[in-house]
């Protein structure tokens, strides 16, 4: 019966249940290989010699941690004179404190619980679940098609210094559609898409839409290597410009005002900035006060507003011919 439900809720096959023990508010399935074989030639025709016993932690049985306790043989074969350890069949790789089957499960929570939740449920080492997502993730990344992908976002980040003291850069590339990372590279410019540009090609990817910052080093890549690529300049890009005109015009009137005047629009540089719809009522009226007196402030709020509807209502365009 308990070989039988090892197999069937915890995924382990070809091991034979010895006993169970409850101590310490954690539930011990000690488990028994059936028979050895070579792992090379898989021959029967083996010895076996004890290293040591492992304890490997499974999914719950109820609400009790369970582990599997079994024990490592050095294994010799006789046939192809091989010399091994024993695998484990439920575990994904030779260092594994968990079952594949806990793995699995722990990649299936993720998206719904944090790390210290699950780590609190199955009462594991933090670590151990964080590494578990990191291998998942690498494996899930590992070769990115990129033939399929048709609208990517470029941009740069900033990362500390460099040794010269300069701000260094990341460049990163992700597929709009996906949300995935498709390259990064160190700098700021085409020398940081080099690499990213041999697999497009490669790729043979019809790439229909580049969106991006107002960056002069990246419309021009885009230009020579993309030329049926329309740019799109993303909206925080944008509207972010406009607010640094916004806010140069108020300055600049505010330079003319007497020192009353002057402080009453200096206390309202977040009305004007700020999304029109996320205004108290308070600021509203303010704001009104502001476009009433300034016709220059009223004008340039105005075509923040018209920009910020553009985006709202955009659709992607189809590719350019
Ligand atoms: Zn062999």
């Amino acid at each position: 019966m308990s070989t039988s439900l090892a197999y069937h809720t915890q995924g382990i096959i070809g091991f034979q249940h010895q006993s169970f023990t409850f101590s310490g508010g954690i539930a011990i399935q000690r488990l028994e290989r059936k028979e050895f074989r070579c792992p090379q030639c898989f021959s029967p025709s083996v010895k076996s010699y004890f290293i040591r016993t492992r304890r490997i932690q499974g999914l719950p049985y109820g609400t009790k941690p369970t582990f599997f306790e079994l024990d490592i043989h050095r294994i010799y074969c006789s046939k192809c004179r091989c010399s091994s350890v024993e695998n484990l069949p439920f575990t994904s790789h030779p260092k594994a404190r968990i079952t594949t089957a806990l793995e699995r499960t722990i990649i299936e929570l993720r998206p719904e619980m944090t790390i210290s939740a699950i780590s609190r449920y199955f009462q594991l080492d933090w670590r151990i679940i964080k590494a578990c997502e990191k291998r998942y993730l690498t494996k899930k990344f590992k070769h990115i098609k990129l033939k399929e992908v048709r609208y990517i976002g470029i941009d740069e980040i900033a990362i500390g210094h460099d040794d010269a003291g300069k701000t260094a850069y990341w460049t990163i590339v992700r597929d709009l559609d996906s949300g995935a990372v498709l390259h990064v590279d160190r700098g700021k410019d085409g020398e940081a898409l080099r690499g990213f540009l041999k697999r497009l090609h490669r790729s043979k990817a019809k790439i229909e839409l580049v969106a991006m910052d107002m960056g002069r080093a990246f419309i021009s890549w885009v230009k020579k290597h993309l030329p049926l690529a329309n740019i799109v300049f993303d909206h925080f890009h944008v509207i972010k410009l406009m607010n640094e005109k916004i806010d140069k015009a108020r300055r600049k009137i505010a330079a003319k005002l007497d020192d009353n005047e002057k402080e009453v629009l200096k206390k309202q540089r977040f009305t004007l900035l700020r999304n029109a719809e996320d205004l108290s009522e308070e600021a509203i009226e303010h704001l009104k006060e502001i476009k009433e007196t300034f016709q220059e402030l009223a004008d340039l709020h105005m075509m923040k507003e018209y920009l910020r509807s553009i985006y709202r209502v955009a659709t992607v365009l189809p590719v350019r011919k």
